[in-house]
């Protein structure tokens, strides 16, 4: 149908306001797959929430927090970037306000703990690396099958986990990019419906694409349907892995097979210093280096952390190359493209000053660490020209800096206004992190003093 504007009748705009004091602002939806291993994202769960009330996720979740997080548990600031939100579906800081604000709002119908990775915290780091994606992926089928029960397609929350790479139902590879632009999906945009292109509205389940059969290898499928099987027990017993489930397990089995922590590694053929840490208490366990492990063993992860009694044959041991946790990287091989192509002519076109680091990992949206984890060459030859154009560029820099605002002040004291750090930022006369530096407050306290003296 061809919409024709000009025959329409204009209508008249009206201000809608909605009435604050009336509007429940949580809804008392019980979470998709509640105590199953399909259970939802806590991303996704508030992306349904606010969909329902009509709002975009980001304000909604910010309504959601400053109403029923106490104050002093709120962050300074509520204005959140998008690529920053995953970890609401991890353990941090961020997901136990969501989880606060969620079980004080929905009085305790469920427990929003499930929702995120709060109960694989002692399976982990505290870096919480290694253990979510970056960004989401899905299950097209699955997403089929949720429109056919008339149900809101949602994110399962095995999907998020960067070791699972197919779907345990469909036995197909996740998908990561819009099948029509190719772009790559947050797991928490601003736009609520989750299997919507961010970038190019298509919907992301809509093409078929031909099964290509077993693209796959057994250890991915084997640790994808691990993650399933540990969420899907933590969620149905709704118990947690205890701190030093890990440690406990590994002590037994050394008991059992009388054999030393070393002679344990060296037969897996994993670095003994990783399973020291963890025998000695000293270190939680990395994940990727958790779910290798129980690899090696022929031990499912939830049997390893839950089941007292779980034993194993040396004979079923795979004795696999040494693993090296630095190939898993979350960035995927297109961000990875981009990222080298990128690294390749800011280190050609030798601008003067250099690039800085946290700059190019700004602009590009890739943490500091991932790039030095994945560029490490490029990563230590920005840092030494960056380093060397400031040693000999310093003295130089900080003398011409501390010129301009001598004189920024004195033109600002002939027309007979007072030289506040306030009014030189507004003009520009100085940027707000100089205004930081030792230096310039001295320079300023000592001048802003001769300009009070001269008018007193
Ligand atoms: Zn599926
Ligand atoms: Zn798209």
């Amino acid at each position: 149908m061809i919409l024709k504007i000009k025959e329409l009748v204009t209508l008249k705009c009206q201000d809608i306001k909605p009435l604050k004091a009336q509007y429940p602002y949580f809804l008392p939806l019980m979470p998709l797959g509640y105590r199953a291993g399909d259970i939802e994202s806590m991303s996704s769960y508030l992306c349904r929430q606010s969909e329902q009330q009509m709002e975009l996720t980001h304000p909604f979740s910010r309504r959601l927090l400053s109403r029923y997080v106490l104050p002093e548990n709120l962050p300074r600031c509520l204005k959140f970037p998008a690529t920053g939100l995953k970890a609401c579906n991890g353990f941090g800081v961020m997901s136990r306000r969501f989880i606060d604000a969620i079980n004080t709002a929905a009085v305790g119908i469920f427990d929003a703990k499930y929702l995120t990775y709060t109960p694989f915290q002692p399976l982990n780091d505290p870096s919480a690396r290694g253990l979510q994606r970056q960004h989401l992926a899905w299950c097209s089928d699955c997403w089929r099958e949720d429109v056919a029960q008339e149900s809101t397609p949602y994110v399962r929350l095995y999907w998020l986990c960067q070791q699972t790479k197919i779907c345990v139902h469909h036995s197909s590879r996740l998908s990561e990019f819009c099948p029509a632009c190719g772009e790559i999906q947050h797991q928490f945009s601003a736009f609520p419906r989750q299997w919507v292109c961010d970038r190019c509205g298509h919907n992301l389940h809509e093409y078929d694409f031909e099964h290509i059969a077993e693209n796959y290898t057994n250890e991915e499928a084997w640790a994808s349907n691990s993650i399933y099987r540990l969420i899907e027990r933590i969620n149905q017993t709704q118990t947690e892995p205890r701190p030093d489930s890990v440690k406990r397990t590994i002590d037994r089995l050394l008991l059992t097979l009388k054999i030393s922590s070393v002679e344990f590694a060296d037969h897996l053929n994993v670095a003994p210093k990783m399973i020291n840490n963890i025998v000695s208490g000293k270190r939680r366990p990395y994940f990727p280096a958790f779910m290798d492990l129980c690899y090696r063993l022929d031990i499912p992860p939830d049997h390893f952390v839950f089941d007292e009694d779980i034993l194993t044959e040396k004979e079923l041991w795979k004795k696999n190359d040494k693993p090296v946790f630095g190939a898993s990287s979350n960035l995927t091989d297109q961000q990875k493209r981009r990222i080298s192509l990128a690294l390749k002519s800011a280190l050609q076109s030798q601008p003067n000053p250099p690039i800085r680091v946290s700059h190019f990992a700004r602009k590009h949206e890739i943490s500091y660490s991932a790039l030095f984890f994945n560029f490490s060459n490029e990563y230590s030859e920005l840092r030494r020209r960056w380093l060397k154009w400031q040693r000999e560029n310093r003295r130089l820099h900080s003398t011409e800096r501390l010129k301009y605002i001598t004189e920024a002040v004195f033109s600002m004291a002939r027309n007979g206004i007072y030289p506040s750090d306030r009014k030189l930022r507004d003009l520009g006369y100085v940027i707000p992190s100089d205004l930081r530096r030792r230096d310039v407050i001295l320079l300023l306290r000592a001048l802003q003093a001769i300009y009070s003296n001269l008018k007193s």
